[in-house]
């Protein structure tokens, strides 16, 4: 049987690429090849920045509920094919069916709800000088702008990039990660099905280091928005910001999950089972650093080891399955190698870190067991470095300021997560860690208007609300005197 050949979606048309090359797309869950997906180079990106250039104006001459109507006319298309983008996200990233269902592709339909109706609440500032006259600020859209996503949750991070950008007017070229393309080729059928105004998105597939850097590069690609991880996002800095284009950094993690005696306690453990394992632990806000405040050290440790022993890790289409496939083999392999390194450190493997052989069709598919491991110190690669997948360390504290060192001590500050019902020290420590987001007795509890992002090694710039509307848009201040 031939497979799939996915193209590129560049001024409302599918266009194979110019070099005539393309690369494998492999279904995690079996190991095997499953379709094509362009090999796009700078002659791709070209043709695309080219067909968006032609298209700006009038996108940006829509009024915003004209813009929003297209935004919202995409929602609905993409709903009313849920089952089929669910299933291609499950096929494409091995994540459970069940998990694409619940939140994958339910929130790509509102990241184009939300930022259709966000724009049309959009309002700019005034400042009114007494007896002098008055500043007016308009926020005009930039241009031709850039989306760059990763592979982890590939139509949500991609709807969250692109629909605040359109929602202000700008016209998009956007790269899908190669690992996970292919929601983001439906969307590309559904624009056309819709009969989205050509040229207003293109989408453009191929490789980080030559796609993506040839969106970065091109001088009229006037911002980037970028989700990666931290090293991917230093080269692309490096290649946008002496061109001073406008940069939107979200980057990796290494998130602690800090727990007091005083929790709710099953609340605490279910979560911590979500918050650690979610998306096989591939998901940036996950908390992969557990401390435990030492009273409840051992019981935490005993129940949170039964708990994860008893996840069911497989065939991502099993409605019992909570632990699907890794997402590549490369990734497979780097995550077996950090649980190696993690034994080197001193560390005991509590439970998981095996690689496993699913059964049936999947026996060819890339899984691991979830891990816990014990007894490393704060310092070490596996406390410091991004592993990104089903492991997580914990260990006991017995001091607020000791715990914060814990918290504070990496490169990285996402997000963090606290169980305590004491709310004085709720509010202590929240002012205290480093990270552009904390969560307070729950997890992944998401507002979209609340900025979104992450500090020091994290990121650089906030997403959601009214911020990404900012980014992507330019102000202008106007002065008036009068008399
Ligand atoms: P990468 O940084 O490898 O890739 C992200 C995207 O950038 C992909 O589309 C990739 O293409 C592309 N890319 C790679 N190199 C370049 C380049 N030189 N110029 C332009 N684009 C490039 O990240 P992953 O896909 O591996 O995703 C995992 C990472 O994403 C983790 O570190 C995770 O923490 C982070 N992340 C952060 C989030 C946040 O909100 N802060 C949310 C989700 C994930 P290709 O696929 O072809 O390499």
């Amino acid at each position: 049987m031939k497979l799939e050949n996915i193209k590129n979606y560049i001024g409302g048309k599918f266009r194979e690429p110019t070099g005539g090359q393309y690369l494998e797309n492999y279904e995690p869950a079996t190991g095997k090849v499953y379709s094509y997906i362009p090999d796009s180079d700078e002659r791709d990106v070209e043709a695309a920045v080219g067909a968006a250039t032609a298209a700006r104006s009038d996108w940006a001459g829509l009024k915003p509920e004209e813009r929003a109507k297209w935004m919202m006319k995409l929602a609905d298309a993409i709903e009313n094919d849920m089952d089929l983008y669910v299933a291609a996200e499950s096929k494409d990233t091995g994540k459970p069916v069940s998990l694409a269902r619940a939140m994958d592709i339910p929130r790509a339909v509102s990241n184009f709800r939300f930022f259709a109706h966000t724009i049309t609440q959009f309002s700019s500032e005034s400042h009114f000088m007494q007896g002098v006259g008055i500043n007016y600020t308009l926020r005009s859209p930039l241009g031709v702008v850039g989306c760059i996503s990763p592979w982890n949750l590939p139509l949500y991070l991609f709807s969250w990039k692109i629909a605040p950008a359109l929602a202000a007017g700008n016209t998009v070229v956007a790269k899908p990660s190669e690992v996970t393309p292919y929601t983001a080729w439906l969307l590309s059928k559904t624009c056309a099905e819709t009969g989205f105004p050509p040229g207003v998105l293109n989408i453009v597939h191929g490789l980080g280091h030559k796609t993506g850097e040839a969106i970065c590069s091109h001088p009229e690609v006037k911002a980037i928005s970028f989700t990666g991880g931290t090293s991917t996002g230093k080269r692309i800095a490096s290649v946008a910001a002496p061109m001073f284009k406008k940069l939107s950094l979200e980057l990796g993690g290494k998130n602690p999950n800090i727990i007091f005696a005083d929790c709710d306690y099953e609340e605490m453990l279910s979560v911590s089972v979500r918050s650690s394992f979610a998306n096989q632990g591939q998901i940036c806000l996950c908390g992969s650093r557990i401390y435990v405040e030492r009273p409840l050290y051992e019981k935490f440790r005993k129940d949170f080891i039964s708990r994860v022993s008893g996840l069911v890790t497989g065939d991502p289409h099993d409605g019992e399955t909570n632990i699907g496939a890794l997402v590549s083999e490369q990734h497979m392999n780097k995550i077996l190698s950090y649980i190696d390194l993690a034994r080197q450190e001193g560390g005991i493997v509590l439970t998981g870190g095996e690689k496993i052989i699913a059964g049936g069709r999947c026996s060819q598919g890339w899984f691991v067991t979830p891990a816990v491991i014990e007894g490393l110190d704060q310092s070490c690669r596996t406390n410091q470095e991004e592993i990104f997948g089903p492991v997580v360390t914990i260990a006991p504290f017995d001091t607020e300021e000791e715990v914060l060192a814990y918290a504070n001590g990496t490169g990285y500050g996402l997000s963090a997560t606290l169980w305590t019902q004491d709310l004085n020290r709720a509010h202590r420590m929240a002012e205290k860690i480093e990270s552009g987001i904390l969560w307070i007795n729950c997890w992944l509890i998401r507002d979209l208007r609340t900025p979104f992002g992450g500090v020091k090694h994290s990121g650089v710039g906030r997403e959601g609300g009214l911020e990404a509307l900012r980014f992507f848009t330019e102000p202008k201040n106007i002065c008036i005197k009068y008399h």
